[in-house]
């Protein structure tokens, strides 16, 4: 570090002469050095941790490193006009972000500015972006599902409202869809939702704004982006903010739903921040601290008590892997915080197998509580079927005599596969979920040719939505009776009938 002699010299200087008095307050500091987004300041003794700094040109920063004479600050914004021995100033508060129902429908960056040119925003409210994540006497079990009308993940690794779930995979193969599809899917269930865009291409986040413009999800959803133009301290500090305009709807009692893409150039952006305050370097040089960094974001998704309101904030923060390596530092780290992954592999994206779930290493951890009694019937099967097809579809590479049965296990599960897959942006409708699986796990599809499983399914989905509306109704409410069945093949064999005549 470069410092000027004659700015030492006043420091001692000063030092000298205040030797005998009592220290006052110090509440303005001047820049050391400033550069890469970090500066270093001496002074503004009584700084707290997290405390949001001025700098004279109106610049913010926010003060991380709290050493015996300096702080190091990670500057929100440009640092352009900022020069050595400026002045800085304390604010007296932590940094924090304007929340409430103004931000519903816009999109803004890390400090919850507007950045969509539909004007200012006129919160009334504002809240630190760091906040202590509720404790256990607050919480109540995770219980009621969060539908995110994907068929292969409402079916198979159930989502509850207040769970996190890791959205995890190489690049390309769909993790924002997931998470975008799901937000989808929330129109009209009285949920809010937060996308935080971190580290991402402008374009790639004014497409996703588009997406969810054009389905209508916009009007219940704010998004927050810190891109990757922008510095890495903007980026570090966005999924917290987040999280506090999530915090603000739960303790309202409301349901929220927070997306996190994604939290691996979240952690390149803090490793960034921490190497250059000069913090040590650890494992694949993140800091010491990187597992903290996420387990403190991650714990404050909650669903609180009745007693507390009832809210609830779900997460589901996504994490890039490379070339499928989920024993990785960060994502290990993110695997053992949340409650279950999605994993989505090239290898089934490629092949055409959209969404590209891995049933087998996909979990839920809070299972079958988070599903309609329905499809928890069905869930069981469906699992069991799938892993063996797989197990069988290895073994069958060989090229093996098949007997009957085995035959007719692989014709099912190809069925399945079929079933499962989905087109992005088209949500499914739970009791039409419940129809479909029901329809595969009971081997009602054999007589459909499995290249017209997709057609078929689509007009099923339409025939029981426009026609079966009761019969809908009874598999949210009641689950799989002895009528509901009846009801449910009645259906699909009408449908058939229908379908079969017009090949
Ligand atoms: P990145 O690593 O760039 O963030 P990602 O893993 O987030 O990528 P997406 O952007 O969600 O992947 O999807 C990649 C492409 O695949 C997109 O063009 C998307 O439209 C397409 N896609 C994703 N899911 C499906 C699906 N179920 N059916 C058809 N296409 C899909
Ligand atoms: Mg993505």
């Amino acid at each position: 570090m470069q410092l000027n002699s004659d700015e030492i010299a006043n420091i001692i200087k000063d030092q000298i002469k205040n030797y005998s008095e009592k220290t006052s307050l110090l509440d303005v500091g001047t820049v050391i050095s400033v550069g890469d987004g970090i500066a270093n300041i001496y002074g503004l003794e009584d700084c707290m941790s997290g405390e949001l700094l001025e700098f004279e040109d109106g610049t913010n920063a926010m003060a991380l490193n709290l050493e015996e004479d300096t702080i190091g600050a990670i500057i929100l914004g440009s640092c352009d006009n900022i020069k050595e021995g400026a002045t800085v100033t304390k604010t007296g508060r932590i940094v924090s972000v304007p929340v409430g129902e103004e931000l519903i429908g816009r999109v803004v960056n890390a400090l919850g500015q507007p950045i969509d040119g539909a004007g200012p925003i006129d919160s009334k409210q504002w809240r630190n972006i760091e906040n202590k994540a509720a404790g256990i006497i607050e919480r109540e079990p995770v219980d009621t599902p969060l539908q995110t009308g994907i068929t292969a993940i409402d079916a198979m690794i159930p989502i509850g409202r207040g769970q996190r779930e890791l959205i995890i995979g190489d690049r390309q193969t769909g993790k924002t869809t997931i998470g975008i599809d799901t937000i989808i899917n929330q129109k009209g269930k009285n949920m809010i939702c937060i996308y935080v865009a971190i580290g991402q291409k402008n374009s790639t986040v004014a497409q996703v704004v588009e997406t969810l413009r054009s389905n209508g999800a916009l009007d219940y959803t704010i998004v927050v982006s810190a891109s990757a133009s922008e510095s890495s301290a903007l980026q570090y500090i966005a999924p917290y903010s987040g999280c506090a305009m999530a915090e603000y709807f739960m303790e309202q009692g409301k349901d929220v739903l927070c997306v996190y893409d994604d939290l691996s150039k979240h952690a390149v952006a803090y490793r960034a921040i921490s190497l250059l305050l000069k913090r040590p370097p650890g494992r694949e040089a993140y800091p010491g601290d990187v597992f903290y960094l996420h387990s403190r974001l991650l714990e404050r998704a909650a669903k609180l008590s009745t007693a507390k309101g009832g809210g609830s904030i779900t997460a589901l923060p996504v994490i890039e892997t490379q070339a499928g390596d989920i024993s990785a530092y960060i994502p290990t780290n993110v695997i053992s915080i949340t409650d279950g992954q999605i994993f989505l592999e090239s290898e089934l994206f490629m092949s055409g197998i959209r969404p590209a779930i891995n049933p087998g290493l996909s979990v839920s951890r809070v299972g079958g509580k988070a599903q309609i009694k329905a499809m928890k019937k069905l869930s069981g099967p469906l699992k069991l079927l799938y892993s063996q097809f797989t197990e069988l579809k290895a073994f069958t590479q060989f090229g093996t005599d098949l007997d009957e049965a085995t035959k007719r296990q692989i014709d099912q599960g190809e069925r399945i596969v079929e079933v499962l897959k989905q087109q992005n942006n088209s949500p499914i409708d739970v009791a039409c979920q419940v129809i479909l699986v029901y329809a595969v796990v009971n081997h009602l599809l054999k007589d459909i040719e499995l290249e017209d499983i997709a057609d078929f399914k689509n007009g099923l989905i339409e025939y029981a939505t426009i026609n079966k509306t009761e019969l809908l109704n009874q598999i949210k409410t009641d689950g799989i009776t002895d009528d509901a069945a009846n009801n449910i093949e009645k259906t699909i064999s009408e449908y058939k009938n229908m379908f079969l005549v017009d090949k």
